[in-house]
């Protein structure tokens, strides 16, 4: 049975302090609301991992990144390699999100490096995959979506596919206020699970959490989750201030 799961990216907003007290105060509501069998993920800049680790307490919040370097270790100044986000018991890395790929020149080839890394180190890939809104208008949104899981990810093994967990993030909704409608979002995540299904078979595709990113709110979140491919949600603006966070957290 896939897990439901609502993931934080705070992308590069919050000191270390103001992470910390944000992290504490997400972590103090999960412990005190039902948030039935929800997984929270905390996606957090790589400066805040260490102390985010010791600052949560709750067994329903794993904390993640947002990057990794695509090389093991060694002569690349700036990077910081998955064996070390995994150093500090943080146990997901998101991947591939369109703005690495857009504004970083992220491609297929070096998302095969850094999904390979994370599962090398029993890091959880958190992986972005999304049209943006002309190849939407033109109809290739399709086509775009299934190359990119393809190319970044059908080169593993049905077991190691296994620990992956995908985000459809369409990067016309991402910070834009527009949110895909429960249609568009269903469609696109039922699309996605049947060309898992062809790779992998339906048991595999059946057990992937597919998550939801875009624009995503407490307003909105429990007609996309209400969907039966929507299995969460994604989450960049809404993910920093604890109490909408939390009104996605318990949309289910
Ligand atoms: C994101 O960047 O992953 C995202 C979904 O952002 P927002 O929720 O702000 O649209």
């Amino acid at each position: 049975m896939r897990k439901k799961i609502v993931a934080g990216n705070w992308k590069m907003n919050n000191n270390l302090q103001e992470g910390i007290e944000l992290a504490k105060e997400i972590n103090g509501l999960v412990e005190s609301t039902d948030i039935k069998d929800v997984q929270v993920i905390i996606g957090a800049p790589f400066v805040h991992l260490t102390e985010l680790n010791k600052a949560i307490t709750s067994n329903k919040i794993r904390v993640s990144a947002q990057n990794c370097a695509d090389e093991k270790s060694g002569a690349y100044t700036g990077e910081i390699s998955a064996s070390m986000i995994a150093s500090t018991g943080t146990e997901c890395v998101i991947l591939g999100h369109s703005e690495r790929r857009s504004y970083y020149g992220e491609t297929s080839e070096i998302l095969v490096k850094k999904t390979n890394l994370c599962l090398e180190n029993n890091l959880t890939p958190i992986f972005c995959i999304g049209e943006v809104l002309e190849e939407r208008e033109s109809g290739k949104h399709f086509d775009v979506v299934k190359s990119q899981i393809a190319d970044g990810l059908f080169h593993l093994s049905v077991e190691d596919f296994g620990k992956v967990i995908l985000a459809y993030e369409p990067v016309w909704a991402i910070g834009t206020g527009v949110t895909a409608s429960a249609d568009q979002a269903q469609e696109m995540h039922a699309f996605i699970r049947k060309t898992l299904a062809e790779q992998y078979g339906e048991e595999a595709a059946q057990n992937c959490s597919i998550l939801y990113g875009g624009s995503c709110k407490p307003s909105n979140a429990k007609e996309l989750f209400s969907n039966e491919d929507v299995d969460g949600g994604l989450i960049g603006g809404a993910s920093l201030v604890a109490e909408d966070f939390m009104g996605i957290i318990t949309a289910f």
